[in-house]
């Protein structure tokens, strides 16, 4: 197959990459200008932010992550890192050393959170205190973090790397449970509260993660490939899984799902009222109740 925009200049160019959901074949050059393209106007659609704006993007050490560091440091925005290093053995210290190369190479700030330092590494969390899959543990914690660190060092913004792909798989098990609460929270932007959240932002909304991976192998970055371990099992594996074969059999379904959900249901959700938000009695970060999630596991596990 020929790359359909060089089509359109009259130079025939094999394509690189097929994208059936868009009806798409690009040569690289091409694939890279959609790319960065499609980022870029994701940002602006939903307003995330701007040229003028302190961003901190968390940084896993995964494809998803870097390469988005890397592309918004190239459309020029001002933009730093943030790792969390959960001490799960060598996993955690290849993501941390991939992050660290990584953010040199770009000439980039990057901060670290030592979870050994703060409260203790989650599979040691997870062995006390939890005995079911560790993401959810690890989803609060990095959020506690992530929101803590970008008020303290004075960044606006926080930007993740979540994709096409994991957006459609929780919203996919938000639908089959019909947990509106969690539905109406399932926006590509969360607005700020003074003092208290910092507006956070998924620019990959739109990007899925075959093409995620398609742009970090053309930009030659180098990122951890393995799943973490402790995700196996996970359900939002098991429904990015289901939704991969539909996706399969009727190329489109997942960005038709994710971009009607925000067309046509999330609009009749956001009058709900918020709860309203507390700050934990110990380190003053907002909470839902009188101490906070992180707090609660450092009293948890000095109490074992
Ligand atoms: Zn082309
Ligand atoms: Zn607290």
């Amino acid at each position: 197959m020929n790359c359909k925009i060089c089509k359109t200049k009259n130079i025939k160019k094999e394509a690189l990459v097929n994208l059936p959901s868009y009806n798409l074949s690009l040569c690289k050059e091409h694939f890279i200008e959609w790319f960065e393209r499609r980022v870029q106007s994701t940002i602006k659609e939903f307003h995330m932010f701007t040229k003028e704006d302190k961003i901190l993007v968390a940084v896993s050490g995964g494809k998803d992550s870097l390469g988005l560091w890397f592309v918004l440091n190239k459309l020029g925005y001002r933009v730093d890192g943030l790792h969390i290093d959960l001490g799960i053995n060598e996993y955690s210290e290849k993501s941390r050393k991939y992050t660290e190369e990584f953010a040199e190479k770009i000439g980039r700030n990057l901060y670290i959170v030592d979870l050994r330092n703060e409260i203790a590494p989650i599979p040691v969390i997870k062995e006390k205190i939890f005995n079911k899959p560790a993401c959810s543990l690890c989803g609060t914690i990095k959020r506690y973090y992530m929101n803590k660190i970008a008020k303290e060092k004075g960044y606006n913004i926080l930007a993740t790397g979540h994709n096409l792909d994991d957006e459609t798989s929780v919203l996919f098990g938000n639908t089959l449970n019909w947990n509106m609460e969690y539905l109406s929270r399932q926006y590509p932007v969360l607005m700020e509260l003074e003092n208290t959240f910092i507006r956070k932002v998924k620019p990959y909304c739109r990007i899925t993660e075959k093409e995620s991976a398609i742009y970090v192998f053309l930009m030659k970055i180098k990122y951890i490939e393995e799943e973490c371990p402790l995700s196996k099992g996970a359900l939002s594996l098991k429904y990015k899984k289901i939704l991969g074969d539909i996706e399969e059999q009727f190329p489109g379904t997942k960005i038709r799902f994710f971009n009607n959900f925000l067309k046509k249901i999330y609009p009749l959700l956001i009058n709900k009222k918020e709860d309203k938000i507390k700050k934990c009695k110990i380190c003053n970060e907002p909470s839902a109740s009188e101490i906070c999630s992180v707090c609660n596991l450092k009293l948890k596990l000095q109490n074992l």
